[in-house]
Protein backbone atom coordinates (compact mmCIF):
# COMPACT_ATOMS: atom_id res chain seq x y z
CA UNK A 1 0.00 0.00 0.00
CA UNK A 2 1.60 3.28 -1.03
CA UNK A 3 1.12 6.25 1.72
CA UNK A 4 -1.05 8.87 0.10
CA UNK A 5 0.58 11.32 2.85
CA UNK A 6 3.31 11.70 5.36
CA UNK A 7 0.84 10.90 8.22
CA UNK A 8 0.83 7.59 10.28
CA UNK A 9 -0.92 4.78 9.10
CA UNK A 10 -4.34 4.48 10.18
CA UNK A 11 -3.76 1.35 12.21
CA UNK A 12 -1.65 3.17 13.92
CA UNK A 13 -3.57 6.42 14.89
CA UNK A 14 -6.35 4.47 16.31
CA UNK A 15 -4.01 2.24 18.58
CA UNK A 16 -1.85 5.47 19.89
CA UNK A 17 -5.27 7.66 20.53
CA UNK A 18 -7.33 4.54 21.93
CA UNK A 19 -9.77 4.76 19.65
CA UNK A 20 -11.68 1.41 20.21
CA UNK A 21 -15.00 1.72 17.99
CA UNK A 22 -18.04 2.49 19.45
CA UNK A 23 -20.98 0.87 18.45
CA UNK A 24 -23.28 3.58 19.77
CA UNK A 25 -21.97 5.73 17.11
CA UNK A 26 -21.55 4.02 14.54
CA UNK A 27 -18.50 3.18 14.06
CA UNK A 28 -17.13 1.18 11.32
CA UNK A 29 -13.52 2.66 10.16
CA UNK A 30 -12.28 2.69 6.91
CA UNK A 31 -8.54 2.42 7.63
CA UNK A 32 -7.27 1.63 4.21
CA UNK A 33 -6.28 4.55 2.51
CA UNK A 34 -6.28 3.66 -1.26
CA UNK A 35 -9.82 2.77 -0.76
CA UNK A 36 -10.54 6.31 1.18
CA UNK A 37 -8.81 7.92 -1.70
CA UNK A 38 -11.12 5.96 -4.63
CA UNK A 39 -14.04 7.25 -2.71
CA UNK A 40 -12.95 10.90 -2.69
CA UNK A 41 -12.21 10.69 -6.64
CA UNK A 42 -16.11 9.62 -6.92
CA UNK A 43 -17.35 12.50 -5.29
CA UNK A 44 -15.75 14.02 -8.39
CA UNK A 45 -12.88 17.14 -9.14
CA UNK A 46 -12.89 18.57 -5.95
CA UNK A 47 -10.05 21.14 -6.55
CA UNK A 48 -12.32 23.92 -7.08
CA UNK A 49 -14.47 22.90 -4.01
CA UNK A 50 -15.00 22.98 -0.58
CA UNK A 51 -15.96 19.73 1.15
CA UNK A 52 -18.03 18.83 4.26
CA UNK A 53 -16.81 15.54 5.93
CA UNK A 54 -20.08 14.20 8.26
CA UNK A 55 -18.23 11.63 10.68
CA UNK A 56 -14.47 11.72 9.95
CA UNK A 57 -13.69 9.03 12.83
CA UNK A 58 -9.81 8.56 12.71
CA UNK A 59 -9.56 10.83 9.37
CA UNK A 60 -9.05 8.13 6.61
CA UNK A 61 -11.41 9.77 4.31
CA UNK A 62 -10.36 13.32 5.33
CA UNK A 63 -6.91 12.43 4.42
CA UNK A 64 -8.16 11.22 0.52
CA UNK A 65 -10.61 14.21 0.20
CA UNK A 66 -7.44 16.25 0.76
CA UNK A 67 -4.74 14.25 -1.07
CA UNK A 68 -7.13 14.45 -4.11
CA UNK A 69 -7.08 18.23 -3.69
CA UNK A 70 -9.97 19.56 -1.80
CA UNK A 71 -9.75 23.13 -1.35
CA UNK A 72 -10.99 23.24 2.13
CA UNK A 73 -12.34 20.69 4.22
CA UNK A 74 -15.16 20.84 7.24
CA UNK A 75 -15.06 18.13 9.28
CA UNK A 76 -18.05 17.46 11.32
CA UNK A 77 -17.08 14.62 14.18
CA UNK A 78 -19.52 13.75 17.74
CA UNK A 79 -16.83 11.97 19.44
CA UNK A 80 -14.11 14.33 21.15
CA UNK A 81 -11.34 11.20 21.02
CA UNK A 82 -11.15 12.01 17.09
CA UNK A 83 -10.09 15.69 17.70
CA UNK A 84 -6.24 14.60 18.46
CA UNK A 85 -6.05 12.64 15.15
CA UNK A 86 -7.73 14.87 13.39
CA UNK A 87 -5.72 18.27 14.39
CA UNK A 88 -2.91 16.16 13.23
CA UNK A 89 -4.04 15.95 10.02
CA UNK A 90 -5.11 19.49 9.86
CA UNK A 91 -1.22 20.43 10.90
CA UNK A 92 -0.12 18.51 7.64
CA UNK A 93 -2.36 20.63 5.40
CA UNK A 94 -2.25 23.99 6.90
CA UNK A 95 -5.17 26.44 6.65
CA UNK A 96 -7.39 23.46 4.54
CA UNK A 97 -8.99 21.21 6.98
CA UNK A 98 -10.96 22.66 9.80
CA UNK A 99 -12.67 20.47 12.33
CA UNK A 100 -15.49 21.23 14.36
CA UNK A 101 -16.45 18.45 18.04
CA UNK A 102 -20.30 18.29 16.89
CA UNK A 103 -23.78 16.59 16.09
CA UNK A 104 -24.17 17.14 12.34
CA UNK A 105 -27.83 16.84 13.28
CA UNK A 106 -27.60 20.02 15.23
CA UNK A 107 -25.02 21.96 13.67
CA UNK A 108 -25.55 25.19 10.88
CA UNK A 109 -22.64 23.91 8.64
CA UNK A 110 -23.66 26.90 5.87
CA UNK A 111 -21.45 29.49 7.88
CA UNK A 112 -18.36 27.47 7.55
CA UNK A 113 -18.56 26.68 3.46
CA UNK A 114 -18.12 28.39 0.42
CA UNK A 115 -19.56 27.76 -2.99
CA UNK A 116 -19.09 25.24 -4.95
CA UNK A 117 -19.93 22.60 -1.62
CA UNK A 118 -19.60 18.60 -2.21
CA UNK A 119 -20.73 16.80 0.87
CA UNK A 120 -18.92 13.51 1.67
CA UNK A 121 -19.20 11.22 4.79
CA UNK A 122 -19.29 7.69 5.88
CA UNK A 123 -21.86 7.76 8.59
CA UNK A 124 -23.49 5.61 10.52
CA UNK A 125 -26.98 4.79 8.39
CA UNK A 126 -29.70 6.03 10.35
CA UNK A 127 -28.07 9.18 10.68
CA UNK A 128 -27.39 9.41 6.74
CA UNK A 129 -30.61 8.62 6.11
CA UNK A 130 -31.63 11.60 8.32
CA UNK A 131 -29.48 14.29 6.72
CA UNK A 132 -30.02 12.82 3.19
CA UNK A 133 -33.66 13.38 3.74
CA UNK A 134 -33.12 16.95 5.26
CA UNK A 135 -30.71 18.16 2.52
CA UNK A 136 -33.21 17.02 0.43
CA UNK A 137 -35.80 19.22 1.44
CA UNK A 138 -38.19 20.60 -1.25
CA UNK A 139 -38.82 23.68 1.43
CA UNK A 140 -34.99 24.62 1.23
CA UNK A 141 -33.84 24.64 -2.01
CA UNK A 142 -31.86 25.52 -3.54
CA UNK A 143 -29.85 23.61 -1.42
CA UNK A 144 -26.27 24.56 -0.44
CA UNK A 145 -24.61 21.77 -1.61
CA UNK A 146 -23.73 20.52 -5.06
CA UNK A 147 -22.87 17.04 -4.75
CA UNK A 148 -23.77 14.89 -2.46
CA UNK A 149 -21.07 11.33 -2.04
CA UNK A 150 -22.43 8.95 0.59
CA UNK A 151 -22.04 5.54 2.13
CA UNK A 152 -25.05 3.28 3.13
CA UNK A 153 -25.88 0.04 3.65
CA UNK A 154 -26.79 -1.07 0.17
CA UNK A 155 -30.31 -1.43 0.80
CA UNK A 156 -30.79 2.22 1.69
CA UNK A 157 -28.44 2.79 -1.42
CA UNK A 158 -31.18 0.55 -3.09
CA UNK A 159 -33.85 2.85 -2.09
CA UNK A 160 -32.25 5.95 -3.54
CA UNK A 161 -31.72 4.98 -7.02
CA UNK A 162 -35.06 2.15 -7.25
CA UNK A 163 -37.63 2.59 -10.02
CA UNK A 164 -41.07 2.32 -10.01
CA UNK A 165 -42.35 -1.13 -9.58
CA UNK A 166 -39.63 -2.43 -6.97
CA UNK A 167 -40.21 -3.66 -3.17
CA UNK A 168 -37.21 -0.65 -2.92
CA UNK A 169 -39.21 2.21 -4.48
CA UNK A 170 -40.90 4.79 -2.26
CA UNK A 171 -40.70 8.39 -0.59
CA UNK A 172 -36.82 8.37 -0.84
CA UNK A 173 -36.59 7.26 -4.72
CA UNK A 174 -38.92 9.44 -5.87
CA UNK A 175 -37.28 12.73 -3.02
CA UNK A 176 -34.11 11.97 -4.46
CA UNK A 177 -34.86 11.75 -8.12
CA UNK A 178 -36.68 14.51 -8.00
CA UNK A 179 -34.53 16.89 -8.02
CA UNK A 180 -30.59 15.18 -7.75
CA UNK A 181 -29.61 12.46 -10.22
CA UNK A 182 -28.60 9.52 -7.93
CA UNK A 183 -26.28 7.24 -9.05
CA UNK A 184 -24.52 3.97 -6.91
CA UNK A 185 -20.48 4.53 -7.64
CA UNK A 186 -19.45 1.74 -5.49
CA UNK A 187 -19.93 -1.28 -3.53
CA UNK A 188 -17.93 -2.49 -0.16
CA UNK A 189 -17.90 -5.60 1.29
CA UNK A 190 -18.15 -5.77 5.21
CA UNK A 191 -14.21 -6.81 5.54
CA UNK A 192 -13.51 -3.48 3.78
CA UNK A 193 -14.34 -1.85 7.63
CA UNK A 194 -12.71 -2.00 11.08
CA UNK A 195 -14.94 -3.46 12.95
CA UNK A 196 -16.97 -5.20 9.73
CA UNK A 197 -20.52 -4.28 9.84
CA UNK A 198 -23.19 -7.14 9.31
CA UNK A 199 -24.21 -6.10 6.08
CA UNK A 200 -22.81 -4.80 2.54
CA UNK A 201 -22.26 -1.03 1.51
CA UNK A 202 -23.04 1.47 -1.62
CA UNK A 203 -21.61 4.90 -1.78
CA UNK A 204 -24.51 6.86 -3.37
CA UNK A 205 -23.33 9.86 -6.03
CA UNK A 206 -25.96 12.45 -5.97
CA UNK A 207 -25.45 15.32 -7.77
CA UNK A 208 -27.98 18.29 -7.70
CA UNK A 209 -30.11 19.03 -10.84
CA UNK A 210 -30.98 22.98 -11.75
CA UNK A 211 -34.46 22.03 -12.77
CA UNK A 212 -36.66 19.76 -11.53
CA UNK A 213 -36.86 16.59 -13.59
CA UNK A 214 -40.59 17.35 -13.98
CA UNK A 215 -42.40 20.38 -12.47
CA UNK A 216 -44.60 20.59 -9.27
CA UNK A 217 -44.63 22.21 -5.71
CA UNK A 218 -41.90 20.63 -3.66
CA UNK A 219 -44.22 20.52 -0.45
CA UNK A 220 -47.76 19.31 -2.02
CA UNK A 221 -45.51 16.86 -3.84
CA UNK A 222 -43.66 15.99 -0.76
CA UNK A 223 -47.04 15.72 1.72
CA UNK A 224 -48.75 13.56 -1.84
CA UNK A 225 -46.06 10.79 -1.75
CA UNK A 226 -46.14 10.35 1.88
CA UNK A 227 -49.69 9.71 2.55
CA UNK A 228 -48.96 7.55 -1.06
CA UNK A 229 -46.64 5.28 0.68
CA UNK A 230 -47.62 5.07 4.18
CA UNK A 231 -49.90 2.75 2.73
CA UNK A 232 -48.08 1.11 0.29
CA UNK A 233 -50.60 -1.56 -0.26
CA UNK A 234 -53.49 0.10 -0.44
CA UNK A 235 -54.73 1.40 -3.73
CA UNK A 236 -54.35 5.13 -4.12
CA UNK A 237 -57.71 5.91 -3.98
CA UNK A 238 -58.10 4.40 -0.39
CA UNK A 239 -54.49 5.55 0.96
CA UNK A 240 -54.85 9.70 -0.57
CA UNK A 241 -58.69 9.25 0.66
CA UNK A 242 -57.78 12.33 3.03
CA UNK A 243 -57.06 14.37 -0.21
CA UNK A 244 -61.10 14.56 -0.34
CA UNK A 245 -63.64 14.12 -3.30
CA UNK A 246 -61.78 15.94 -6.05
CA UNK A 247 -59.20 13.25 -5.45
CA UNK A 248 -60.42 11.42 -8.59
CA UNK A 249 -60.14 13.84 -10.49
CA UNK A 250 -56.70 14.74 -9.96
CA UNK A 251 -56.01 11.38 -10.56
CA UNK A 252 -57.26 10.97 -13.56
CA UNK A 253 -55.63 14.08 -14.63
CA UNK A 254 -52.66 12.53 -14.14
CA UNK A 255 -53.14 9.37 -15.90
CA UNK A 256 -53.31 7.37 -12.85
CA UNK A 257 -55.66 4.85 -12.28
CA UNK A 258 -57.22 4.99 -8.93
CA UNK A 259 -57.31 1.39 -8.43
CA UNK A 260 -52.93 1.76 -9.27
CA UNK A 261 -50.64 1.16 -5.70
CA UNK A 262 -48.33 3.60 -5.00
CA UNK A 263 -45.60 1.59 -5.90
CA UNK A 264 -46.56 1.49 -9.54
CA UNK A 265 -46.73 5.40 -10.22
CA UNK A 266 -43.79 6.97 -12.02
CA UNK A 267 -41.86 9.99 -10.77
CA UNK A 268 -43.45 12.05 -13.86
CA UNK A 269 -47.13 10.87 -12.74
CA UNK A 270 -46.57 12.04 -9.00
CA UNK A 271 -45.36 15.41 -9.97
CA UNK A 272 -48.62 15.42 -12.40
CA UNK A 273 -50.75 14.64 -9.64
CA UNK A 274 -49.33 17.57 -7.13
CA UNK A 275 -49.88 19.65 -9.80
CA UNK A 276 -53.67 18.51 -10.43
CA UNK A 277 -53.90 18.61 -6.73
CA UNK A 278 -51.99 22.08 -5.87
CA UNK A 279 -54.08 23.43 -8.55
CA UNK A 280 -57.63 22.15 -7.01
CA UNK A 281 -56.06 24.01 -3.56
CA UNK A 282 -56.70 20.83 -1.40
N1 LIG B 1 -15.41 8.47 8.10
C1 LIG B 1 -14.71 7.55 8.99
C2 LIG B 1 -14.18 6.40 8.18
O1 LIG B 1 -14.63 6.25 7.04
O2 LIG B 1 -13.34 5.65 8.69
C3 LIG B 1 -15.61 7.06 10.12
C4 LIG B 1 -16.84 6.33 9.68
S1 LIG B 1 -17.86 5.70 10.96
C5 LIG B 1 -18.92 4.67 9.97
C6 LIG B 1 -19.00 7.01 11.36
C7 LIG B 1 -18.43 8.22 12.05
O3 LIG B 1 -19.50 9.16 12.25
C8 LIG B 1 -17.85 7.94 13.42
O4 LIG B 1 -16.61 8.56 13.54
C9 LIG B 1 -18.87 8.54 14.39
O5 LIG B 1 -18.29 8.96 15.60
C10 LIG B 1 -19.41 9.68 13.56
N2 LIG B 1 -20.76 10.13 13.94
C11 LIG B 1 -21.81 9.35 14.34
N3 LIG B 1 -22.91 10.10 14.54
C12 LIG B 1 -22.54 11.38 14.26
C13 LIG B 1 -23.23 12.63 14.28
N4 LIG B 1 -24.52 12.69 14.62
N5 LIG B 1 -22.57 13.75 13.95
C14 LIG B 1 -21.25 13.69 13.58
N6 LIG B 1 -20.55 12.54 13.55
C15 LIG B 1 -21.18 11.40 13.88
Amino acid sequence: MSAIDDLPPLREVIATHGLSARKALGQNFLLDLNLTAKIARRAGDLTGSDVLEVGPGPGGLTRGLLAEGARRVLAVEKDARCMAPLSEIAAAYPGRLEVINADALALDVTAHLAPPIRVVANLPYNVGTELLTRWLDPGHWPPFWDSLTLMFQREVAQRIVAEPGSKAYGRLAILSQWRADPRIVMELPPEAFTPPPKVRSSVVHLTRRDTPRYPADGAVLSRVVAMAFNQRRKMLRAALKPLGPRLEACLESAGIKPTQRAEEVTLEQFCALARAVAAEGI
